[in-house]
């Protein structure tokens, strides 16, 4: 099997086109010494963008070999995965189930009725909820339990899974990113990218490995702390590498995590992470969001300040996208700092 070839005989739905932009960040790369470029995956296109329009074009090429009509999924409440999954679906001719789980807690009415809850609705998909966020196995079964019904009435359910206990097909697309950017910069110093599921870390870590990238890939934990997230990356590049039929080993010796973003947790805005929001907003005009790609870049100041990345090293961050839910933090952004 040729490099280029390893994703070929994966069943794929074309959900969008082209290489996303890599852009240089000007003022905030003289600003921090280095050699900054952004990877705009925030511009997949696909109803909003952001990077689960990669990871999906794996799940529903799945689905539609499967010959499902309907796709089900879980996620936060302000989840942009279960929202680009009922963009997705309504491309592709299929209807949407959306769970949503209480996983960030004490949040503003807005953060149930607006951002990525007010675009699903727009989407048209059937809603549920999960009374919790931390159960990834009871939240599954619960999608379970509701495709049992859909079947029993004739529909064709498919189930996207989360659980580490499935192949992690959005990975996937991840893998085809990391080749890209080898492609678009093949000679990076460092790449900075969220690690939430791993979906997009171990994929784009996998991606660059597959193309004998020397690039250094560093992790941004944006939901476990340091240990956890590791010891979830080594599980799900397993995974990974079994699909792909690769070894592992070399892979998972490549996880590189940091935590220092995190608190004070998931989908929770402390003042380091609105403070990387605003910084990229007021330097280059580039939105972030609360969740993943502020803390990203928290991450990558962090990496600045210690010096584990080096002044005038080439660094690419991943701008995984997620703005719609800053129209569920309106409250948090506006607060005064603490
Ligand atoms: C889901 C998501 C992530 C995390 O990606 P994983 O593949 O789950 O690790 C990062 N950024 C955004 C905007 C997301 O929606």
């Amino acid at each position: 099997m040729t490099q280029k070839s390893i994703l070929d005989r994966f069943p794929r739905a074309q959900l969008m086109t082209g290489p996303t932009p890599l852009d240089r960040l000007d003022r905030l790369s003289s600003e921090l010494g280095i050699d900054l470029w952004l990877k705009r995956d925030d511009l997949t296109g696909l109803g909003f963008g952001g990077n689960k329009t990669r990871q999906l074009e794996f799940y529903l090429g799945d689905a539609q070999e499967q010959g499902a009509d309907t796709i089900l999924i879980t996620g936060a409440v302000q989840s942009n995965y279960v929202r680009s999954a009922a963009a997705a679906a309504a491309k592709l001719g299929m209807q949407s189930v959306l769970q949503l789980e209480e996983r960030v807690p004490d949040m503003g009415g807005e953060y149930y009725s607006s951002g990525n809850v007010l675009l699903a609705k727009i989407l048209g998909a059937e809603h549920m909820s999960y009374p919790e966020g931390e159960d990834e196995a009871g939240a599954d079964a619960a999608l379970h339990a509701r495709a049992a019904e859909l079947k029993s009435q004739g529909r064709k359910p498919y189930v996207i899974h989360l659980g580490l206990n499935h192949p992690p097909l959005g990975a996937l697309g991840y893998v085809a990113a990391g080749q890209e950017l080898c492609r678009q910069m093949p000679d990076a110093d460092a790449v900075i990218v969220p690690s939430g599921s791993g979906a997009t870390h171990g994929g784009l870590l996998t991606g660059m490995a597959v193309e004998e990238n020397a690039a250094s890939v560093f992790g941004v934990c944006v939901r476990r702390d340091r240990e956890k997230q590791t010891t979830r990356m080594n599980t799900v590049l397993q995974k990974l590498a079994d699909l792909l039929d690769i070894d592992a080993a070399p892979l998972q010796s490549k996880v590189n995590v940091l935590d220092e973003a995190l608190p004070p947790g998931y989908g929770k805005l402390s003042g380091m992470t609105r403070a990387a929001l605003e910084k990229m907003a007021r330097t280059e005009g580039i939105f972030l969001d609360p969740v993943y790609s502020a803390k990203t870049f928290a991450g990558l100041l962090h990496l600045v300040n210690t010096r584990e990345i080096q002044p005038g090293q080439k660094v690419v961050m991943i701008h995984t996208g997620g703005l719609p839910a800053l129209f569920g933090y309106q409250s948090a952004l506006l607060d005064d700092p603490t």
